[in-house]
Parts: C-alpha cells; sequence; structure tokens
C-alpha cells in the first residue's frame, strides 16, 4: 500500500491501540511472531486448505485449516498462530485429537510422539469466534463486516503487517510459504458470492443451509498476507491476455452497478502487463490467472487476486503522489498493486524487517511503468517527486526477528534509491537484465535484503553494498559539498557511511562529467572558468556550495 499521510495515522493507530508495539522493548509476543523458533524451524509448510464459513449477522467466523508439512528435522512441539478473540477449537491429527496450550497469539500443539525427520504428514486445526473488526483497512487490518451502496453484505479481508493470523490459524511468518499451494473454500450466505486468490474451481449449494460454497484453488507458493477473502453481490468478467508465458486468464469481480467504470478503468490491466512483462519478465502466476477484485479500500497485493478501490480514477484516490501532473497519468492502485506480483509475491520478504524488497521495487516500479507508455522525461519527474514524501525518521530496514517493518520511507526512499543505482550502473541493458535476473533467480522464493544486494551488486559488476548501507541502514542523505574557484571544481562527501563512493554524474559548463566523490576532498581543473555546475537530477543526493 502507499500513501504517507494515511501510514502516519496508522503508525499512531497502532501505537494507541497496541494492536503490535512497533516502539519500546521487544515483547515475547512480537519473537513469536517474528521469529524462527524452535517450533516451527522443524517442519516445512507444503499446503494450507483452509474451510471457512463466514456469519455476518453475528460476526463470526467458523472453519479449519488443514495444514500439510514436511519436516525438516524431527519434533513433536508445533506452534500455530491465530490472534483472539478468534481460538482454536480442536486440533487432529490422523485419529488422534492433540493437546495445545495458548500464549496470546500463539498456540502450542504437542504431538502424541515425536515425528521423525523427513516425513510429510498433516494435522487439522478448527478454529472459531469472533474476528477482530479492521480499523483502518488495509493498513490496521481484520475483517470488515460492510455493506455496500445497495445494502447488501461486502465483507472483506485484509492482513497486511497485523498478519494473516488475524483470521485464519497457520505459520504466521514470512519465511514459510506453501510449497504447493492453498486451497481456500468459503461458504457464505447462498445470496452472496465469495472471491478467493486463484481458480475458482466449483460452487457447492447447499439448499437446506441456504448457504453456497466456493471452491478456490492456488497452486504456486502464496504469502500469509497475500491469501484474501471478498464477499459481496459479485459479478465477474472475464478476459484474456496474451503475454510472455502464454494466454492469461484475467477476472474481473465487481459490483453490478459498478461494471461499467471497472470495464472502462480496467483498460489499464493489459497496459500494466504489457509493461512489467518488458521490465520484470513474466508474469508469475499465469497457473492461478490474474485478478482484479473491487473492494472497500483503496487496495492490497493479495496474490493473484489484486484488491481495487481507487473509485476507478487515475491518481490515488485522486491524487498525483509526485505532484508533477504525471501521477494522473495512470491508475495508481491497479499499476503499484500488481507490480507486487513480482516484487512481493514472486519474490518475498523472509522477515518483514525487509519489507522494502516489496514497496521499494513497488514504488519504483510506478516509474517503470510510465517509462514505458509515456517516456523517460515523465519517468524521471514522476520517481524524482516522489522524493517529497520521505522523512528519513527511521532507517528503511525494520528490527529483524520481531515482524517491526521500517519506515514508510521504503516506498519513495526505496524507489529512489534503486533510480539511483541505475544510473550508477548507467547501461539500460544490463539494468533491464538485472531486474529480469532478480525474478527468475529468486522465482516463487523467500529471500533477505542480503541476497537482493549481492545479486544487484554481482549483476552490476559494482560493489553497491556501501550505497544500500547508506539508504536502507541509515536515514542520512548523501551531502556533496563542492567549491569552484575560477577553473578548478573541489568536491567531498558529508553524511556518508564510511568507505561510501557512489559514482555521480555533474554537468560542468553544459558537458556531463562522472566523478566518483568520497569523503576526502578531491580537485579537478578545466580549460575554462567554471561559470555552471549541476548534479543530474536522478542521483539522491543532496547537493551544498561550500
Ligand atoms: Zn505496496
Amino acid at each position: 500500500m502507499n500513501l504517507r499521510l494515511i501510514l502516519l495515522i496508522t503508525l499512531l493507530l497502532l501505537s494507541a491501540t497496541g494492536v503490535f508495539a512497533q516502539t519500546g522493548d521487544i515483547t515475547r509476543q512480537e519473537t513469536l511472531r517474528g521469529s524462527i523458533t524452535p517450533e516451527r524451524e522443524w517442519w516445512d509448510v507444503l499446503h494450507y486448505h483452509l474451510q471457512v464459513e463466514f456469519l455476518p449477522e453475528t460476526r463470526r467466523l467458523r472453519g479449519s485449516n488443514t495444514i500439510t508439512f514436511k519436516t525438516v528435522k524431527a519434533g513433536s512441539r508445533m506452534q500455530i498462530d491465530l490472534q483472539p478473540p478468534l481460538a482454536i477449537t480442536k486440533v487432529t491429527h490422523g485419529e488422534s485429537q492433540l493437546k495445545f496450550e495458548r500464549e496470546g497469539n500463539v498456540y502450542w500443539v504437542t504431538f502424541e510422539k515425536e515425528i521423525p525427520k523427513g516425513v510429510e504428514d498433516k494435522v487439522e486445526v478448527f478454529y472459531e469466534g469472533v474476528p477482530t473488526v479492521a480499523k483502518n483497512p488495509p493498513w490496521v487490518g481484520g475483517i470488515t463486516w460492510g455493506r455496500d451502496d445497495l445494502g447488501e453484505n461486502f465483507i472483506v479481508t485484509t492482513a497486511q503487517g497485523i498478519g494473516a493470523s488475524i483470521w485464519w490459524p497457520n505459520k504466521d511468518h514470512g519465511a514459510d510459504e506453501p510449497d504447493r499451494g492453498m486451497q481456500i473454500d468459503v461458504t457464505v450466505s447462498e445470496r452472496l458470492v465469495a472471491v478467493s486468490n486463484g481458480r475458482l474451481k466449483k460452487v457447492d449449494h447447499d439448499v437446506s443451509a441456504k448457504t453456497k460454497t466456493f471452491h478456490w484453488e492456488v497452486v504456486n507458493p502464496i504469502n500469509n498476507y497475500g491469501v484474501n477473502v471478498n464477499i459481496g453481490n459479485y459479478v465477474n468478467v472475464s478476459d484474456k491476455y496474451n503475454g510472455k508465458g502464454g494466454v492469461l486468464d484475467i477476472n474481473y469481480w465487481v459490483l453490478p452497478h459498478q461494471k461499467e467504470s471497472a470495464l472502462r478503468q480496467f483498460k489499464e490491466v493489459p497496459r500494466m502487463l504489457e509493461a512489467f512483462e518488458y521490465w520484470f519478465g513474466k508474469y508469475p502466476f499465469y497457473e492461478d490467472g490474474y485478478k482484479l477484485v473491487t473492494v472497500s479500500y483503496p487496495g492490497m497485493e493479495h496474490q493473484s487476486s489484486v484488491t481495487y478501490g481507487n473509485w476507478f480514477r487515475n491518481g490515488y484516490l485522486q491524487r498525483d503522489p509526485c505532484a508533477c501532473g504525471v501521477g494522473m497519468k495512470f491508475d495508481f492502485i491497479i499499476v503499484h498493486e500488481s507490480a507486487h506480483e513480482w516484487f512481493g509475491n514472486n519474490i518475498s520478504m523472509k522477515d518483514a524487517a525487509d519489507m522494502w524488497i516489496h514497496e521499494g521495487f513497488a514504488n519504483y516500479a510506478e516509474n517503470l511503468f510510465v517509462e514505458y507508455h509515456f517516456g523517460k522525461k515523465d519517468a524521471e519527474d514522476y520517481v524524482i517527486g516522489t522524493r517529497r514524501s520521505i522523512r528519513n525518521d527511521r532507517p528503511i530496514i525494520g528490527v529483524y526477528g520481531t515482524n517491526r517493518e521500517g519506515s514508510g520511507d521504503m516506498y519513495p526512499k526505496g524507489g529512489n534509491m534503486l533510480h539511483t543505482i541505475r544510473h550508477v550502473i548507467n547501461d539500460d541493458a544490463k539494468w533491464l537484465s538485472i531486474l529480469h535476473g532478480l525474478n527468475t533467480e529468486f522465482w516463487h522464493q523467500t529471500v533477505t535484503t542480503q541476497q537482493i544486494e549481492n545479486f544487484i551488486s554481482t549483476k552490476a559488476g559494482i560493489d553497491l553494498s556501501k550505497v544500500f548501507d547508506q539508504y536502507l541502514r541509515t536515514t542520512q542523505i548523501p551531502l556533496l559539498k563542492y567549491e569552484i574557484d575560477g577553473k578548478t571544481l573541489s568536491f567531498h562527501y558529508e553524511r556518508v557511511v564510511k568507505g561510501f563512493a557512489m559514482p555521480l554524474r555533474v554537468n560542468v559548463n553544459g558537458k556531463e562529467i562522472a566523478i566518483t566523490p568520497t569523503e576526502t576532498k578531491q580537485t579537478l581543473d578545466f580549460p575554462d572558468e567554471i561559470k555552471s555546475f549541476e548534479v543530474n537530477r536522478n542521483f539522491y543526493v543532496a547537493v551544498a556550495k561550500n
């Protein structure tokens, strides 16, 4: 997601409600949520089969999740996450029921006897209760028991940050995605339609119970927070896109009165697919299709089920993120949230501290979309324009092992760091191959920032470690100090990490030259008196005359 102001409100809300403390001492609950505990480490999730009934009259959920896993070492105690007020009622393992106890958001499940290394097994976790209502979806998530304009139920789930365990039991950590995907069976009143991730395999109608069950299937690994259910009076419009992976099935799920506006605005989808398949390679989930599903909040990158609430207008809630005009040339939500299919869903962070891998690249992708369709000048105006919302309040990288994200600067500063790196490399063909390479090297994987940083440095043939350190791990923007004395230019960096020597391109008397400043002052002599000096605007540095 995006939007500085709402993010700020969100952070205030988070600390006010104590949903998860982002400051202060790290609590045991944060460690249990954010780290690979011994009770998580010994088993690898292969598949989730979630079956859940939504009961709007009582605002309750009732269901179960069958977790198929493979043991990577022997173990007998399992951590399952489910946040109150929802509660696990039963855990079965074959014919037997397992003992369990609760510790806040975590359940400790004990097997009858140790399960050896290297076996495939499964447990079914039954749960029910009144789930947390989303306080400010999608920034503070949970369930939204809403109504559409005509008074019909319009129910949505959101879980980014707060975690999927806000509405279903699972291993709530980014490092472990179900390798074989997920089945999501949603039971609702027969009047309603339930839309989830992947493909709709079948709909069962229980006439006596007056319910329908929608069976959705995802065959690829999926982010926990990318799993979502949207329930309403949806109608379906399907389309096809001939892309790099063959024919991609596209489905739009919209409310009946939205159909006309949606079909007009969603023409952005093939434009988005064309641009991102050019920059990043083929859409990562052809098997699961691509969907846009209208919801009652701005949007979210739910895998193969991108949610949309941007009023069928260009910009972001009718605002321009760069304040330069370019942001009104495209639908921010379709472009930004869909970019996450490559960065966020295809390549996913293991630890929430590395969230910039999702948001920095998605922010950066906005300007690549612009470049593809509107040219380089607009793209540069856009990404540089988004610098206005950088606050440099905290580092972009958060606190590992705690589910604490870093600064919201991960969006515009992350995007501008990548834009700067592109200009350091100064070879568009190489940069394109790096963007493609990331998506093939880390195809359907969870990664650390170190893997991303190393990959880019290696492929660029430039050690960028200090550049990443500077922008991801400090709040300082490099300051280039310069002095002109007749025909002599002198310059050096201040406010930089030790060893920082990022090359720049500067314009002297109308001619662009490359310099590599360091903390040590350098001087350059020119044949003529220096009348003008300017740093290429694509490099995100501050500049001051001595
Ligand atoms: Zn995003």
